[in-house]
């Protein structure tokens, strides 16, 4: 399979997507070639910004889809734990908006994606938002949003949020959360700048450790999918029937996802693979194809741009195999959700 060929008609995408139940599934084929291939592709570099991210294996490779009727398809170290990193802005952007509504949301935290990197500190100089919440300080600053009536209750609501999400009890990695916080100093500059313009609260600082937390949540390439599915099927983890986002925010998570998940790589990111997608210096990244499924990828190794090197070509190749481009008219997604539901007819 190259990079190069044309995606397939769709009707051949839609036999093709509607027997991922079958063990002889061509998906499955697909898969397995595609992870085999790039199992053998060892360029990039594993994040070493904290000594605990420096001891991931850069052979590690998982990768796993989720359908929104609940059916997996996974290859790989899917079951190998990782910190979700910043893969957790977009799930908790999602909180956000569901404890304090839209428009609270939107005084304190742009919707603008920025050619700066991730870790910048810059606000808008006019109103003194940072730019978008898949950013750092705009995570930060979503951070400060999350209710709870003190620290212990709100990191409680978080990690359930993210329980919801995978479908099963997740915990903090506590020793990538102490490096985190020893060595976040730019974070820390970050919080008391927005303190300072009055885009967070009194509790600042521990909505800063919040967020040293939420990075520090252990997931694998198969949590990854189902979350994705879950994003994908309005709301509703596929796996459980829990509800972990309304229908209505779904839409504004997807959208930043789509046009700032991947860091500086978002524009072309959005431009080949046309999936919403947010990736996290630990190697994982997740992508939904809205209304069929999720795609979970960890691979540490990564590329200039900060995003897994493997999960970049895994992600590309998939959607131009299976014409899975989210703006392409008539898209294998369409095509897959088709095959599915005349399945259950
Ligand atoms: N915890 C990391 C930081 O704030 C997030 C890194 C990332 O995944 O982008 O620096």
């Amino acid at each position: 399979m190259s990079t190069n060929q044309p995606a397939p008609p769709i009707d051949e995408v839609g036999a093709l997507l509607g027997r991922m139940r079958s063990a002889a599934s061509p998906v499955r084929d697909v898969l397995r070639e595609l992870h085999e291939r790039l199992s053998k592709d060892d360029s990039g570099e594993v994040a070493t910004y904290i000594p605990e991210l420096a001891k991931a294996n850069p052979g590690w490779f998982g990768l796993s889809i989720c359908t929104v009727d609940g059916n997996t398809i996974e290859f790989g170290d899917v079951s190998q734990p990782f910190t979700i990193q910043s893969i957790s802005k977009a799930f908790v952007y999602g909180m956000a908006l569901e404890d304090r509504g839209l428009e609270n949301v939107l005084a304190k935290v742009g919707v603008e994606p920025t050619g700066d990197a991730f870790n910048s500190i810059v606000l808008d100089e006019i109103s003194n938002r940072p730019f978008n919440p898949m950013v750092n300080a705009g995570a930060i600053a979503t951070c400060d949003l999350i209710n709870g009536a003190d620290h212990p209750e709100r990191v409680a609501r978080m990690l359930n949020m993210i329980r919801t999400y995978c479908g099963r009890e997740i915990h903090i990695d506590h020793s990538v959360f102490l490096s985190e916080r020893m060595t976040g100093h730019r974070n820390r500059a970050m919080a008391h700048l927005m303190r300072n313009f009055g885009m967070m609260g009194e509790k600042f600082e521990e909505s800063l450790e919040l967020y040293f937390q939420q990075c520090s949540i252990l997931v694998t390439a198969s949590d990854l999918a189902v979350m994705g599915a879950t994003l994908a099927n309005a709301g509703v983890n596929p796996k459980t029937g829990e509800r972990a986002i309304s229908a209505d925010n779904v839409k504004y998570v997807l959208s930043l996802m789509l046009t700032c998940g991947m860091y500086d790589y978002a524009g072309e990111w959005a431009f080949r693979v046309g999936l919403p997608a947010k990736s996290g210096v630990a190697g994982g990244i997740v992508a939904v194809i809205p209304g069929v499924g999720g795609i979970g990828v960890f691979s540490p190794p990564l590329d200039a741009k900060g995003n897994s090197v493997r999960g970049v070509r895994a992600c590309t190749e998939l959607s131009q195999r299976f014409g899975l481009h989210c703006l392409a008219t008539g898209s294998g997604g369409n095509a897959l959700l088709e095959a599915l539901t005349a399945r259950r007819r």
